[in-house]
């Protein structure tokens, strides 16, 4: 895998057969091989994970795949934001090795029918609006282990439940992958970054800072003592439904382990949040009481 001469050139794949020969190669050789899986149309969330990995292995993976299964009938599969070109100039300026771009047909070839479900943690929050979604996410997340065989895999704790399910996945089949989870990256006015922003009117936009906006408040009240879940979440939602182009799909505290809800603060707990801003749904939390359990 030498970048030779002038050209600094990153190598695209389209091939799972490919991409599982190079895989093989550099494992053989004695490289760290990092994965950093995302659905392209990258923004600096992205990109930080990128970054990590960089720091922590030789070879850099990053796969960009627009994971059918993990989006219901009526989601926006169609409308995702894709541009490789964009994503590979974005992903060869952080010096990432290997673009991993698989076609829908390499991934569930004609007869596909596996599939992995992580299953109480799949249920609550985002699994309840989105039947289907995890087991999407965690059959996929699986299958690019399987391809890629990286030495860890890098994952962002904006989306928090889907990080855990990652986790509790390779434990229970005892995947040979260290899972490490990376802090949220924020636009300068507190939006955590994420692909769907690129949906927002600028009236959406100004409308979807009410979701940082509330979160800070919530943590607020806990650092001035409030531990009961009622106010904290009706803080929340007061905030958000200050906003004509709003609409709350969930609130709700939760352990920040198990994801079941909980009446009040006890040492820690996750506040986190689904939202539709006009026809776009945004996601977004806080782990009140720390760090919570997914960094490092
Ligand atoms: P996606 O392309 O949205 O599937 O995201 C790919 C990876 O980037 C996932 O591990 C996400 O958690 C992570 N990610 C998405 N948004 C952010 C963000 N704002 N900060 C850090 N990581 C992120």
């Amino acid at each position: 895998l030498s970048r030779g001469g002038a050209l600094l050139s990153m190598r695209v794949i389209r091939a799972v057969g490919e991409m599982r020969q190079l895989a093989e190669e550099i494992r053989s050789a004695g490289r760290r091989l990092a994965l950093v899986p995302t659905m392209g149309w990258f923004h600096e969330g992205h990109l930080s994970l990128m970054r990590e990995a960089r720091r922590r292995a030789d070879v850099v993976v990053v796969s960009v795949f627009v994971n059918p299964i993990q989006f219901g009938p009526r989601e926006d599969y169609d409308r995702y934001p894709r541009d490789l070109e964009r994503d590979r100039r974005l992903a060869e300026g952080v010096g990432v090795d290997v673009l991993f771009a698989p076609s829908v047909e390499e991934m569930y070839p004609r007869g596909y029918q596996t599939f992995v479900e992580v299953a109480e943690l799949s249920r609550p929050l985002c699994g309840q609006a989105r039947p289907g979604h995890f087991r999407g996410v965690a059959t996929v997340v699986l299958k690019l282990f399987n391809i890629v065989r990286p030495h860890l895999a890098i994952f962002g704790q904006k989306d928090y439940q889907q990080l855990l399910i990652v986790r509790r996945m390779v434990e229970d089949l005892n995947l040979d992958v260290e899972v490490v989870g990376m802090p949220t990256v924020r636009e300068p006015d507190g939006l955590a970054a994420s692909s769907r922003n690129s949906y927002l009117s600028p009236a959406e936009r100004r409308a979807a800072l009410s979701i940082p906006r509330a979160l800070q408040r919530a943590q607020r009240l806990y650092q001035e003592g409030t531990r009961e879940a009622r106010p904290l979440l009706k803080e929340v939602r007061r905030t958000i439904e200050a906003e004509d182009l709003t609409e709350i799909e969930y609130v709700r505290l939760c352990d920040p382990q198990t994801l079941q809800e909980v009446e009040r603060v006890d040492r820690q707990a996750l506040l986190a949040l689904a939202v539709w801003v006009g026809t776009t749904r945004l996601i977004d939390h806080v782990i009140l009481g720390g760090e919570g359990p997914c960094s490092g």
